[in-house]
């Protein structure tokens, strides 16, 4: 387990695409947090580290459930399951990066990454369930 502190918006940015380096291509990652902690700022970092293609913006998949972007990298899949009871997330799995906010079946996860609330910035925490060795942040 890690723990990183992000003192503003623009590290929260930073922290996704130095993530992005870290991944293969076909990883589940899990966001959790309150509204407003940095999950989607998180996304926009990590579309950036992957090299989104032009003319692509990460938007919250709020009302779309699912928003996808194509990558130099491959896919990004972009989910979002506040308020979202049923979803099968798993028909996703392969097809790409895949990022979930609001996850629920954390089982799935290859990587869980938590963003807490911590004066004017924000601390997170990653987890890591079974490819540890591929993402330490110091390592
Ligand atoms: P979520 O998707 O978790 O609901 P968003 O990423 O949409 O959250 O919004 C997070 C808000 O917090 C944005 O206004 C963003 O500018 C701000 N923010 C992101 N990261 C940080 C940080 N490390 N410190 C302070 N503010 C941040
Ligand atoms: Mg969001």
């Amino acid at each position: 387990m890690d723990e990183i502190f992000l003192k503003d918006e623009q590290e929260t940015i930073n922290f996704g695409k130095e993530f992005a380096k870290r991944l293969k291509g076909d990883e589940v990652i899990c966001l959790l947090g309150d509204l407003g902690s940095g999950k989607t700022t998180f996304v926009k970092g990590l579309a950036e580290g992957l090299g989104i293609r032009e003319g692509y913006q990460v938007r919250s998949p709020t009302f779309t459930i699912v928003n996808e972007y194509p990558t130099q990298r491959g896919r990004l899949i972009h989910i979002d399951l506040y308020r979202v009871e049923d979803f099968d997330v798993e028909q996703f799995v392969g097809e790409g990066i895949v990022v979930v906010e609001w996850a629920r079946n954390l089982e799935l996860c290859d990587c869980i990454i938590e963003f807490l609330f911590e004066g004017d910035g924000r601390r997170v925490v990653l987890k890591f369930n079974k490819k540890e060795v591929r993402y330490g942040l110091s390592g």
